[in-house]
């Protein structure tokens, strides 16, 4: 901590990569792709990491996939996913040769033909559908119900493969589709795997031939000790049911997720008598979710500290928001100065972080055995500003 700094992200090496093969193994002999939600946490040093695994990545950007391929990950093991692909970047990822566009509508199905019969070659494509199931998680996480943004209605993914399997420019690989985040329980994964695998037979009747369902990611985790899925029990749920169909699997969340921490240090301690405040030097533009969904995050004093000021706290960050706060009412013995870490917080953690209030987004470190590093340093004030410039207001 005196080394690096604070606030600061620590990672566990080994964490992620067991959480990456226990997906793996439960997979056993049949041929399935793990493909990292690299949303969760774009970190090179976590991407180097499951690039040496052997791990494929599922990007929303093309931000995302020039991460992957500076971390040494193979393009030819990417999906690329998100509702509003630019022609700009599929023809970027079809230059690079990506395992598959997830295509999210008609008019996108479109844009990935037209800019494929530009470059005359041939695009491998997914259609990711809706399954509308109710996947029992936050709002703003649940993104396989049928009024949600995401992939379109089984009806439509039929009409569309039909229009792809005609076209010259168009390869027909899989079908795709991803329910939500922060998952919890394993029925609705099945419920929309049914679904979709009615969807795939129906294919096979027109002649359509899918090579590999990919059944997004989601997985939750348990921030709070509260139950989740297992991971075996889910894969094996699967693949009773998926014959010899390749499975891509895009988890994010729960190879991440616990493997990260989020370190801050007391600032100062504020009691009122009617409400205790320990304020912290991280804030909401570091840890947002606790903010963004109410999330709950454990928060740990990092030594045991006897001398300190038992209480109540709310732990909250020195942001100009009544909404800046990390946790609430938690009981904790503290005194200035001390260190507090938020557990769980390797996902959707420093992605989520910004510049609000002029804060430098924090330094990263990835710890292995005795062995760590910084993979991303910590932002400098100027360098906040350097993209700014003054406007010279006395030129008519
Ligand atoms: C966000 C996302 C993921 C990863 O979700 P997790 O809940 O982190 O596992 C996978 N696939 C798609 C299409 C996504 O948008």
């Amino acid at each position: 901590m005196v080394e690096y700094g604070s606030p600061l992200y620590i990672y566990s090496h080994g964490q992620i990569v067991s959480n990456w093969q226990k997906f793996d193994q439960a997979f056993g002999g049949h041929p399935h792709l793990i493909c990292y939600g690299v949303k969760a946490n774009s970190n090179l040093g976590v991407l180097s990491v499951l690039a040496n695994l052997g791990s494929g990545f599922d990007i929303v950007s093309i931000g995302e996939l020039e991460r992957v391929i500076a971390a040494g990950g193979k393009p030819e093991r990417c999906v690329f996913s998100g509702v509003s692909k630019t022609k700009t970047e599929i023809h970027r990822a079809l230059e690079l040769g990506i395992l598959c566009f997830n295509v999210e509508s008609a008019a996108e199905l479109d844009s990935v033909e037209s800019v494929a019969k530009l470059m005359s070659t041939k695009a491998p494509i997914s259609i990711r559908v809706n399954p509308d199931v109710d996947a029992n998680t936050h709002p703003y996480i649940a993104t396989g119900l049928k009024e949600n943004k995401f992939g379109v209605s089984i009806d439509t993914a039929l009409a569309l493969y039909k229009k792809a399997e005609h076209s010259q420019h168009l390869d027909v690989f899989g079908l795709d589709y991803h329910i939500g985040s922060q998952i919890t329980e394993v029925s609705p994964f099945i419920e929309a795997l049914e679904k979709a695998l009615e969807l795939i037979s129906k294919l096979k009747a027109e002649g359509i031939k899918i090579s590999h369902i990919d059944i997004g990611g989601g997985v939750g985790i348990a921030y709070n000790a509260e139950k989740t899925i297992n991971i075996e029990q889910y894969i094996r749920s699967v693949l009773d049911k998926v014959g010899d169909l390749e499975v891509i699997l895009e988890p994010g969340r729960a190879i991440v997720g616990d493997a990260g921490i989020f370190v801050t240090q007391v600032e100062y301690l504020k009691q009122s008598g009617v409400k205790s405040f320990a304020i912290i030097d991280g804030a909401m533009n570091d840890l947002l979710r606790p903010s963004l969904y109410g999330s709950y995050h454990q928060a740990i004093a990092v030594e045991d500290n006897s001398k300190g000021i038992k209480d109540t706290w709310d732990l909250v960050g020195p942001i100009c928001e009544t909404g800046d706060f990390l946790a609430k009412d938690r009981e904790l013995t503290l005194t200035q100065g001390d260190y507090i870490a938020f557990m769980s917080a390797g996902a959707y953690g420093f992605v989520l972080s910004s510049n609000y209030n002029t804060r430098p987004r924090v330094a990263e470190v990835m710890v292995s055995g005795s062995h760590h590093a910084l993979v991303r340093k910590r932002e400098t004030v100027s360098s906040l500003f350097e993209n700014e410039f003054i406007f010279n207001d006395e030129i008519n």
